[in-house]
């Protein structure tokens, strides 16, 4: 098979080429096109391959066995003919920013933690990469912080191939063992094994957000977003941000005090609630008959309040009590039995009279009704009790 001359290891801003068709081939998906060069990056290394036009035909894939690129497109090409490449040049320049980030923050990691980078994928929204060792919170920021300022200092990518005595004597990070000749890529004072197109300066990446991080076999799994990608999320995350200072009436910067805030409120509140539910469970208690079955109306109470005053009931009166409530899709109810009892069929012939939800133990039971109402459930319950 041919050797395909890669145009984007030596210009990786090649938008537009001519190039000889070798072969063209039926495939499963469209054509096989064989070109003698090629500006189109195929898959490889955690980046995706680029598409675009050759000729009328688009590109919809592009593959290689490491010699011969094959491009997939949807038409067939003359062999032997010239035909121009055009690249989809949004999604390749997209690539670039994230795999050159990808560089200098998997080299800042290495050289402050010895961390090294064994998975790398460029998915959306937002790039994975795997580190080798656990990091903490701080000392992923610390990195984050040193990559952005390589970024800022916009120094220049440098791509090239040494020769083997060069080589031997040359450190660089590499996923793997190589032999024969290497490129080497220099990006933010890191030096890596690595064949695809790069940006020509470190300043063009813009910008490196580490977005999320997360515990992932014996290290630490990131989400990153470089470029475009990571002004999209912090525009983003920022606007979110404000939106909800504006319910917190806080400014952003400050709302995980007011939310504290608001916490601690709410816990207060619920107290307040359980105690005052208590109140009420024993005012009904105390109006209750001893030895009658009952069934209270409770606007107002919730799940919780309809169950302290069903069971406060039942102990008083030693009666089964049915405690209602608006509450679900229509009303919400809970069954205390009378002690010893089991309540569980009553629970049963309710859900299925009224369309409701829900069960217990043989002592409560609490559930919802879809389709009821007050007058009919104590009718109901009058018959049943
Ligand atoms: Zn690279």
């Amino acid at each position: 098979m041919p050797v395909t001359e890669k145009l984007f290891e030596t210009d990786s801003y090649l938008q537009r080429f001519t190039a000889r068709v070798l072969s063209c081939t039926p495939v499963p998906q469209g054509y096989g096109v064989v070109l003698d060069r090629t500006a189109f990056f195929p898959e490889g290394g955690g980046q995706p391959c680029d598409t675009g036009r050759l000729g009328e035909a688009r590109v919809l894939a592009v593959h290689t066995d490491g010699l011969t690129i094959t491009h997939t497109t949807d038409k067939p090409l003359p062999e032997g003919t010239e035909v121009e490449g055009t690249l989809d040049w949004a999604p390749r320049l997209d690539a670039m920013q994230q795999h050159t980030g990808e560089h200098i923050l998997s080299g800042t990691l290495h050289r402050l933690y010895g961390a090294e980078n064994v998975g790398f994928h460029i998915g959306t929204p937002y790039v994975r990469m795997d580190t080798s060792i656990p990091l903490t919170e701080a000392q992923l920021a610390e990195a984050e912080a040193q990559a952005n300022e390589a970024v800022r200092a916009d120094t220049p990518v440098h791509c090239y191939i040494p020769d083997a005595e060069t080589l031997a004597v040359t450190q660089y990070r590499s996923k793997k063992e190589l032999d024969g000749p290497v490129r080497l890529v220099e990006a933010g004072g890191d030096r890596c094994a690595c064949c695809g197109p790069h940006l020509s300066r470190t300043g063009e990446v813009g910008i490196i957000k580490i977005i999320s991080a997360q515990h992932y076999k014996n290290g630490m799994r990131l989400a990153v977003a470089c470029g475009q990608r990571a002004y999209e999320a912090i525009a983003n995350g920022w606007a979110d941000a404000e939106s909800a200072g504006r319910l917190l009436s806080a400014p952003v910067g400050k709302l995980t005090d007011a939310v504290t805030r608001l916490q601690t409120g709410e816990a207060q509140l619920k107290q307040r609630l359980a105690a005052l539910q208590n109140v009420l469970a024993a005012a009904y208690a105390a109006a209750a008959t001893p030895g009658q079955p009952c069934t209270v109306w409770a606007e107002g109470a919730d799940g919780d309040g309809l169950r302290r005053i069903a069971l406060a009931v039942a102990a008083e009166t030693h009666a089964a009590c049915c405690a209602l409530a608006p509450g679900g899709q229509g009303l919400a109810y809970a069954l205390a039995a009378a002690p010893g009892e089991d309540i569980r069929p009553v629970c049963k012939a309710l859900n299925e009279t009224f369309a409701g939800r829900g069960g217990g133990k043989p002592a409560f039971c609490q559930g919802s009704l879809r389709d009821a109402d007050e007058a009919r459930v104590r009718a109901f319950m009058t018959e049943i009790l």
